[in-house]
């Protein structure tokens, strides 16, 4: 059997490991947090963003920022139907509900005038998810917002790297949430970050990931509201600190890794995640192609093919409409056309060029 080629790996070096068994020897009592709050530093400068809280993952981020702009029972959230649940699930947590819109044909990411079409006076709120590092159309989004005067959140757990007219994916929205689970471009192994430059919504969602205890509070142990705990773990944020140095090694090799296949693909019948252009430059977290709806695909037995090659596919995410967990309010045809046409290929740090020789060979048995 030929070696295993994962769809995604961390990169973890010698300065993880180092700052990690520093975190585990030395980060306890009254030092508990100081990787926690270097870590938050770094990724509110890479970003260029005011205000960040380092959380134990992005559902929590969501959850707690979402908790933050008042969202409860009744309201609505729009997002895309495309999407993987953890964007969706903290609506719930809320008692709101997800309201879900179809996506760009280009962009798989919110359609914005699809949007507009699901506005009610119960939305709360427009969360733009960038699916597989992809921009949203912010520039259309944000005006929709404006104009109904509803906050537009970024989802950017995928969008490490991807910047929209020279700022940063995550640093635009009202807040903005990331995850650095195992399988993304960063990681703590398990984790999220919410960041913001509203200094008012920073002190509410500080208090919040307090369990409610406010910074100015005097009285020990007292909650002024009833909060959260998804905070980091100082040894996860130790890893952060690492991986934080490496930034922009991650973020580059992603995108080589993406070249690579675009080139690799070039002349198969596939729409590949959208190149740089018109203000936008990819992160690329995950390297994906659409097969061309007049060809005729069956999606299994190219993973069939995968596995005996013993790479691991994977697939586009489900529209949540189809999980039978939402109410399905608006058509999503195109959502439910692009998700069975859909596979992700392998992108992790160190794979090497034979390996991404294998994975193009086995598309190509299939498609060419
Ligand atoms: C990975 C991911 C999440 C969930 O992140 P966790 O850290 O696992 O909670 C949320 N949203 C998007 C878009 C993701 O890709």
């Amino acid at each position: 059997m030929e070696s295993k080629i994962y769809y995604t790996k961390p990169s973890i070096t010698e300065k993880e490991v180092a700052y990690a068994t520093d975190a585990a020897r030395n980060g306890w009592g009254e030092r508990c947090y100081e990787y926690v709050g270097r870590f938050e530093a770094l990724f509110a400068e890479h970003l260029g963003v005011k205000h960040a809280i380092a959380t134990s993952s992005c559902t929590g981020a969501l959850h707690m920022g979402l908790a933050a702009l008042g969202i409860g029972p009744g309201d609505e959230v729009i997002l895309a139907d495309i999407n993987w649940i953890a964007s969706a699930a903290p609506i719930t947590y809320l008692g709101a509900s997800p309201v879900l819109v179809d996506v760009l044909p280009d962009s798989w990411c919110l359609d914005p005038a699809r949007v507009e079409e699901a506005i009610t006076s119960r939305t709360k709120a427009i969360l733009a998810v960038h699916l597989y590092g992809n921009l949203c159309d912010l520039d259309r989004l944000f005006e929709i917002g404006k104009r109904h005067g509803i906050p537009v959140v970024e989802d950017s757990a995928e969008a490490i790297g991807s910047i929209y007219n020279g700022v940063r994916a995550g640093a635009m929205g009202t807040f903005g949430t990331f995850s650095f689970h195992g399988t993304k471009t960063l990681t703590t192994g398990e984790g999220g970050i919410w960041v913001t430059n509203d200094t008012t919504l920073f002190e509410t969602v500080r208090t919040l990931s307090n369990h409610g205890r406010s910074a100015t509070e005097l009285r020990q142990f007292w909650p002024s509201e009833i909060g959260f705990k998804y905070k980091m773990a100082n040894i996860a944020a130790a890893v952060g600190c690492a991986q934080m140095e490496r930034i922009e090694e991650l973020i580059s090799r992603k995108r080589a890794i993406f070249e690579y296949y675009r080139e690799q693909l070039d002349g198969l019948p596939v729409q590949m995640n959208p190149q740089d252009g018109l203000g936008r430059i990819h992160g690329y977290w995950m390297p994906t192609f659409i097969v061309d709806e007049r060809i005729p695909f069956e999606r299994e037995p190219l993973l069939d093919r995968f596995r005996s090659k013993n790479i691991d596919g994977r697939i586009f995410f489900w529209p949540l409409s189809e999980t039978g967990h939402f109410e399905s309010r608006h058509e999503t045809s195109v959502s439910r056309t692009l998700s069975p046409r859909g596979v992700n290929l392998p992108s992790y740090h160190d794979i090497t060029e034979e390996e991404m020789d294998r994975v193009v060979e086995t598309v190509r048995e299939c498609l060419g």
